[in-house]
């Protein structure tokens, strides 16, 4: 692989599961791994099993190992479920489904969070372990749990997601411990340093709004505004997977990339929207945040590579 001349670039990538994990695998495939750092959403953890469950932080330390389940859309490649059905036959609720080799990853977490180390060293551990080249950060080392209103009442993020199968409109969204939580280390440095960060197409309500909700973290990043670039999670008036676009109807939003630049317009000084959305762009600038305008469908490795080459050009470096 031939990587350009610009691999001194540091750049920073705020992300959630698939939609971040899906665009960092065309980012190191255009610059060095290792210049990319990715602060990564933690609203979505849970304890379960009496394991503590990281699962956007395991997407993206999965899909950049090569061991993801693609088709799927979680868990480990191949994984079989021996453990989980047993543990359901013994009586363990057991809704929420870790594989036999993804227990295996949480068991390891487990020991060395039960020693004391905190969440960001346990990953880096494990991403060292598994051959993941990135800095992989979680937002905080702190607990912030993604909390959701819906008409069934106030739901954690996985009984609404998971066990629920995002069914419930969701009228408002909190961060349970936000306001305590403190930046893992090295997440502010690498805002501040970075030549560019990188907002992924990840959901802004459920992925990028707990990062920004760290206590720090919001002013951080409009502090490089003119530095950070976004990529649309909307396309064509929907969302690719997941409830985004769903999301955006309950809260009073339009299905829409305009919505996506007002949500983000305090911290992102661009906003890369789909070419189906290219009639949009008047309206995403009236919301003070630049378009740039290409195709942002990710369908396979030649689409991820132009994305990450058109995110890197919209914030002036050399792509
Ligand atoms: P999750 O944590 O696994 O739900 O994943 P993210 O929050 O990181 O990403 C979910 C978002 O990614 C959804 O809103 C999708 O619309 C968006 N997404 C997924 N694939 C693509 C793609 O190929 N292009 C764009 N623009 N967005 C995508
Ligand atoms: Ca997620």
């Amino acid at each position: 692989m031939i990587w350009p001349a610009m691999t001194a670039s540091r750049i920073t990538v705020l992300a959630g599961g698939v939609g971040g994990a899906r665009f960092l695998q065309g980012l190191v495939d255009v610059v060095a791994p290792e210049s990319v750092t990715v602060i990564g959403n933690v609203g979505d953890d849970v304890e379960l099993y009496g394991l503590h469950v990281s699962p956007d932080l395991d997407t993206v330390l999965y899909t950049l190992t090569g061991w993801h389940d693609e088709a799927r859309g979680w868990g480990v490649r191949g994984d079989t479920a021996r453990a989980l059905e047993r543990a359901a036959r013994l009586g363990a609720e057991a809704w929420f489904r870790l594989g036999d080799l993804d227990l295996g990853l949480h068991l390891a977490r487990a020991e060395r969070l039960g020693r004391g180390e905190s969440l960001s060293a346990a990953t880096a551990a494990l991403g060292h372990a598994l051959g993941l080249r990135l800095r992989l950060l979680p937002a905080t080392d702190d607990r912030l749990r993604t909390m959701l209103t819906t008409p069934a009442g106030e739901l954690d993020f996985q009984t609404y997601y998971v066990r629920r199968r995002h069914a419930d409109p969701v009228s408002a969204i909190r961060f349970d411990g936000a306001e305590e939580a403190r930046p893992a280390p090295g997440v502010l440095e690498a805002i501040a340093e970075a030549d560019l960060v990188a907002v992924a197409p990840s959901n802004p309500f459920i992925s990028i709004a707990p990062i920004l909700a760290v206590p720090g973290m919001r002013e951080a990043v409009a502090a490089r505004r003119e530095r950070v670039v976004a990529v649309s999670p909307i396309v064509a008036g929907a969302a690719l997977r997941g409830p985004a676009a769903a999301m955006l109807r309950s809260l009073g939003h339009p299905v829409s990339p305009v919505a996506v630049a007002r949500l983000l317009a305090d911290v992102a000084g661009c906003l890369v929207v789909d070419r189906a959305d290219a009639a949009l762009a008047g309206d995403v600038e009236a919301a003070d945040v630049r378009a740039a305008v290409t195709d942002t469908v990710m369908r396979d490795g030649r689409a991820r590579r132009a994305l990450a080459r058109a995110v890197l050009t919209a914030g002036g470096l050399p792509a």
